[in-house]
């Protein structure tokens, strides 16, 4: 039986306005997710059909008429997507999986979103022999289009989307030294096979949003997740005394009427750098917050994506930090420990992670892995292409280390015990408005610690605490991807 040990978080704001602060900014949090999803209602409701007419997909349109829609194949050899033609010449797009990959794959009608939104152009082109169209023009019959061959698994995908069950938020498997996307899985989700009939329900229904793919464009407050990067400050900042921190924990750290609780009440006692992080100390690293200087902290978030675009085609949500030099003491707490006005998406999560896995070097994530005409000619590949050292190969040492030992013997213990080893990090992300609260679940981590070879990032929203939700989904990744890896 496996030991599980529960997430260091803040306790729920109380009611006494002792902790405005934190209650203040998961208002906002709420605010801007709600405002994020009502623009992209807009986008998909209003704008449908001006997207749809402008030049460009005038343009693909027309080869309709010349093309049948090329197929979506897995990396596995699977057709996740394709164009089947009846008798009388009706088209009918079809996808094997349904629900399974719908916002990666997404639809090709109604405003296309996805990788039928991403490679229109490739699958409405062909590649195929002049001579194969020409036979196909003389028998007064279309052409297949090129095929997009991805590097999403099936196998890998199920998994994902099976152990994230009932809830909804977002899981991302990738390889970290090539950037390839093996999973990406969206809930709630919708079975694109019946695009057309549940249009007017989806669109209408905005408190679920569930068009929206939330891997690449839920922003969440990424909780204790964050402690990566608060870590990587302070290494960067103080680089002789990180060795040496010491912090007493009794609980909670009151600084300017902010109280910053570790979860529980629990009080960690006497700990250094590894243990606040393997045991997500809330308290020391509130304090760790204060000991930082708020430009520095701000300049290495936005190397690493935050407020910017990530380097990729991927339609995708940008991540906020927003703490500058004159934000309160309060503020550098929160921000500290993943609260404050922070936000992410899970992919970003998912590349942070994966540099740290790769010694340092952020790769670009990337899902289409081919472009094929239907004779089988290659018209095009995508290579792993590097975007940035970003940590120094010692800096990402010192994390894997910090992160392995989490699994062994802090907040993420409950990976212990499997044929492959792993490193990680919990959170538990608080959020609430309106009187409704609750925890967002996270895991973020790797396996295959000597050799990292699987980064997963998994939210569950209101799935508690990371320990008891996010970790287990992860576990069922990892192990979906060794069986793969067994049979191949
Ligand atoms: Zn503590």
């Amino acid at each position: 039986m496996r030991e599980i040990r529960f997430e260091q978080e803040p306790e729920p704001v109380d009611g006494k306005g002792r902790n405005t602060e934190l209650g203040i900014v998961t208002y906002t949090f709420v605010f801007l997710f709600l405002l994020m999803v009502g623009y992209l209602t807009y986008l998909n409701v209003f704008k449908a059909s001006e997207l749809n007419s402008n030049a460009y997909n005038t343009k693909q349109d027309a080869n309709t008429d010349k093309y049948i829609r090329g197929s979506i194949v897995s990396a596995d050899g699977n057709v996740l997507a394709q164009t089947q033609v009846a008798d009388d010449g009706t088209e009918t797009r079809v996808y094997p999986y349904a629900n399974v990959f719908a916002h990666a794959i997404g639809y090709s009608s109604n405003g296309k979103a996805g990788l039928e939104a991403a490679c229109n152009y490739d699958l409405l082109d062909s590649h195929a022999s002049v001579l194969s169209q020409l036979q196909k023009e003389d028998e007064n019959e279309k052409t297949l289009g090129d095929s997009v061959v991805v590097t999403l698994n099936t196998t890998l995908q199920n998994a994902a989307y099976q152990a994230l069950g009932g809830y909804n938020g977002a899981v991302v498997a990738l390889e970290p030294k090539t950037g390839k996307i093996l999973a990406m899985v969206s809930k709630p989700d919708y079975d694109p096979n019946a695009i057309e009939e549940i249009w007017e329900s989806v669109v209408t229904d905005s408190s679920s949003s569930v068009l929206l793919n939330r891997a690449t464009q839920g922003l969440y407050p990424p909780g204790s997740t964050f402690k990566i990067l608060t870590t990587l400050a302070f290494i960067r900042q103080q680089p002789v005394a990180y060795k040496t921190f010491d912090f007493t924990c009794n609980s909670q750290l009151t600084v300017d009427d902010v109280t910053i609780n570790c979860y529980n009440g629990n009080a960690h006692g006497e700990e250094n750098l590894e243990g606040a992080f393997t045991h997500s100390c809330n308290t020391a690293f509130a304090q760790i917050g204060l000991d930082l200087d708020n430009a520095d902290f701000r300049s290495m978030c936005e190397e690493f994506l935050f407020n910017k675009s990530l380097p990729t085609t991927m339609q995708h949500s940008t991540s906020q930090f927003a703490l500058t030099a004159d934000s309160s003491y309060g503020e550098q707490m929160t921000t500290a420990i993943g609260q404050g006005d922070t936000l992410v998406t899970p992919l970003h999560m998912a590349l942070i992670t994966a540099t740290v896995a790769n010694g340092g070097i952020m790769m670009k994530p990337y899902m289409v892995d081919h472009i094929e005409a239907s004779d089988g000619t290659m018209v095009s590949k995508n290579s792993p292409s590097k975007y940035k050292r970003l940590m120094t190969t010692e800096e990402a040492k010192i994390l894997t280390g910090y992160m392995k030992e989490t699994v062994l013997s802090g907040t993420a213990s409950a990976l212990n015990g499997y044929s492959f080893s792993a490193a990680g990090k919990t959170g538990s992300a608080e959020y609430g408005a309106n009187g409704v609260e609750g925890t967002h679940s996270w895991f973020v981590g790797f396996s295959n610690v000597d050799d990292p070879d699987l980064v997963v990032a998994v939210i569950a929203e209101d799935g508690g605490t990371g320990s008891q939700t996010a970790v287990p989904i992860a576990a069922q990744v990892f192990q979906a991807y060794y069986s793969v890896k067994g049979i191949s």
